[in-house]
């Protein structure tokens, strides 16, 4: 950290402009304290390091992000600099004494308050979630900004993230998903948008980054899309994946359900339905792959319904509770539930006409055709190609 208190309750701050021989006096004369916990703590001045104080080693403090390396210490210098060139009005390390907090950054922009918690390693995510809590608790949004060394591309689209790294991201109005990193050594931030998870950790996401001095707050706080590509096409190579994917001589307990379930209804892999394999409203909420649990709905459950009686929507989310408590279904860690995800297939099917919904009694839907299953790969990746995602 770079902040630490006198005895008298003066702030130190090593980002002023200190020269080596007057810290190393002051270092002499004077005991330095933690602003958060008030245990001493010792002024480092290494040449491999950026200058900063440190705990003693054996002292647990309430709310540290100890163990800072010079990436996390590099980066929170520039992120601090860049906000204040830009005359927003910025705190570093203000320790919030009623959450017992102490973001990295705090900053007023359009007279909102925001914590910037600048990740560079990996995080418990209750912690992450108690942390956002407490910020959103008293009124301050939080923005966490990853390291850019956590980047995980696979892909021009392809990205794999950490359950902790998925609560980072940020939403736009529109509902989109955003995660920003921040390098200090290539001093640039990278932003993934429209992140849309395919798998429990493979997400498919726009990249751009932008130099530091060349990136307006707004950006930041507000992440917006930048490219007019569609989700869409990517997606349709996602299943066109799936499609010509190998069956594995091993696969994992869903895969070979989901075998068995083609099997029975005589479907090959390569032609699983079109109706399935979407990423419909709230589809990430279950972060195993929809390509899953759709299809397991379809054959398992609603194909069961005769066509034009009325069933609940209890009964699809039910199906899935066996899977779910056996752990075979993974739900995303998060505080919205997971049976929105049903809500939004429903809603996905009744709109391509699989589905009828019942006007007189909400949550009731009704089947009306059987579902599409392509005679060959080629009309399959034709009939994707005529779905529409959003209305
Ligand atoms: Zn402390």
């Amino acid at each position: 950290m770079f902040i630490a208190k006198f005895k008298d309750g003066t702030v130190i701050s090593l980002v002023d402009d200190w020269r080596l021989d007057e810290l190393k006096e002051l270092r002499k004369k004077r005991q330095f304290y933690c602003p958060a916990c008030r245990a001493t703590v010792q002024l480092k001045l290494g040449t491999a390091r950026l200058w900063h104080f440190a705990h003693q080693p054996h002292v647990a403090c309430v709310e540290s992000s100890e163990n800072e390396s010079l990436y996390h210490l590099k980066g929170k210098k520039l992120l601090y600099q860049w906000l204040k060139s830009q005359q927003v009005e910025v705190a570093l390390e203000c320790y919030l004494p009623i959450i017992r907090q102490r973001p990295d950054l705090l900053f007023r922009f359009n007279h909102t308050l925001y914590a910037l918690e600048y990740q560079c390693s990996p995080i418990e995510t209750t912690l992450l979630e108690k942390r956002t809590q407490g910020y959103n608790q008293i009124g301050i949004i939080p923005i966490w900004i990853l390291g850019g060394n956590r980047l995980k591309r696979y892909g021009p689209h392809t990205f794999t993230l950490k359950s902790y790294e998925w609560l980072c991201t940020q939403t736009s109005k529109n509902h989109f998903f955003h995660l920003t990193y921040f390098c200090p050594e290539q001093n640039r931030f990278a932003q993934l948008h429209q992140i849309t998870p395919y798998s429990s950790t493979k997400f498919l996401a726009f990249y751009h980054e932008t130099p530091l001095l060349k990136t307006s707050i707004n950006s930041i706080v507000q992440p917006n899309i930048h490219t007019k590509s569609k989700m869409f096409e990517k997606w349709i190579i996602v299943r066109k994946n799936w499609r010509y994917k190998n069956s594995s001589p091993y696969p994992a307990k869903m895969e070979r359900t989901i075998r068995e379930i083609l099997y029975k209804n005589g479907v090959p892999p390569s032609l699983f339905p079109i109706e399935t394999g979407w990423p419909t409203a709230y589809h990430y909420l279950i972060s195993s792959s929809p390509y899953y649990w759709q299809l397991l709905l379809l054959f398992e459950c609603l194909q069961h319904q005769p066509l034009n009686r009325p069933f609940s929507r209890q009964i699809v989310t039910q199906c899935l509770f066996p899977y779910i408590e056996k752990r075979w279904l993974m739900l995303r860690q998060t505080s919205e539930p997971w049976t929105k995800a049903i809500d939004g297939f429903l809603h996905f099917l009744t709109r391509i006409g699989y589905l009828e919904k019942v006007e007189s009694n909400q949550g009731m839907f009704k089947r009306i055709r059987n579902p599409m299953i392509p005679t060959n790969v080629e009309e399959a990746m034709q009939l994707d190609q005529s779905i529409k995602l959003r209305s």
